[in-house]
């Protein structure tokens, strides 16, 4: 099982390859640079290949970049859209130098303007990054639209959504969806029982294919179905519970996939635990 957690890169780079070594952990994700700032200074280049190098001489096989929380690809406001866009691209151009091949993204909010028109945003927004020599130069990082919880004017709750932002992208093999159970959760998904986990892949099928979604990012939730909340919860302690994911896990369509963690850190057992509950959830290896 391709099994990890988002590590913090406040100690550096390679810091995170060290903290996946311990948790035994083989797949990673983080981010690049201060998440809540728009500011990002250029990767050394020595930093860069440590972390390549000392990536090799572990059992780390798979590894995701998480874009900063401020991009909102549907804003409305010229300034923070082109911003949003910048960014995108600077977190493309390092998932490149560092040999990452995916980049996950929230894909924003339409703020008022509208769902149609937000989307249409988006499209436009992603195939302004893809068409960029920052892209060009790394033609094999794929970005990955994250499902969002739906809260305020969110886009991207539901799998339509992000399926027609798929459906209009020109460099359709270089986007991919990132699938998080507590977001699809708070957006109405019940992904907890056989059948509304069934209903939820056979939508995700018909508007995104299952092929394509490259990534999930396994939280609990805090709040109770459809509260459209952005709350995750320890794995087994929220209202998905513990036998959601032993679902999720262990279903054929979703097995071989990444799954990333994204719960709360409330002291250094939080990984370790977490991480040990899903593995316990698994049938095998
Ligand atoms: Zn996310
Ligand atoms: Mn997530
Ligand atoms: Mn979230």
């Amino acid at each position: 099982m391709l099994l990890g957690c988002h590590l913090s890169i406040s100690g550096g780079l390679e810091q995170t390859v060290a903290r996946a070594q311990e948790l035994q952990i083989n797949a990673l994700q983080i981010f690049s640079h201060n998440a809540r700032s728009w500011k990002m200074g250029a990767l050394k280049p020595e930093e860069a290949k440590k972390f390549i190098e000392q990536r090799q001489r572990t059992r780390i096989e798979y590894a995701v970049i998480h874009t900063i929380y401020l991009i909102n690809l549907a804003s409305p406001n010229p300034k923070n859209f082109q911003l949003s866009v910048q960014a995108l691209k600077d977190e493309v151009q390092r998932a490149g130098e560092l040999n990452i091949p995916h980049v996950n993204t929230h894909i924003g909010a339409h703020l008022g303007q509208g769902v149609e028109q937000g989307l249409e945003r988006i499209v436009e927004a992603i195939n302004a990054v893809l068409a960029s020599p920052p892209a060009q130069r790394a033609p094999d990082v794929k970005i990955l639209l994250e499902n969002s919880a739906g809260e305020g004017t969110e886009l991207g709750a539901t799998f339509a959504e992000l399926g027609f932002v798929l459906r209009h992208i020109t460099q359709k093999e270089r986007v991919g969806v990132c699938v998080d159970t507590c977001h699809a959760w708070a957006a109405g998904y019940d992904l907890t029982t056989p059948q509304g986990l069934e209903k939820m892949l056979a939508e995700l099928e018909r508007e995104i294919g299952l092929e394509r979604v490259l990534l999930l990012h396994l939280n609990d939730s805090k709040f109770p179905l459809g509260a459209r909340r952005d709350r995750h919860e320890h794995i087994g302690q929220g209202h998905i519970g513990a036998e959601g994911f032993r679902l999720i896990v262990n279903h054929r369509d979703l097995r071989e996939k990444p799954f990333i963690l994204e719960t709360p850190k409330d002291d250094e057992q939080s990984d370790p635990t977490n991480l040990a509950r899903i593995r316990a959830l698994r049938y095998d290896g």
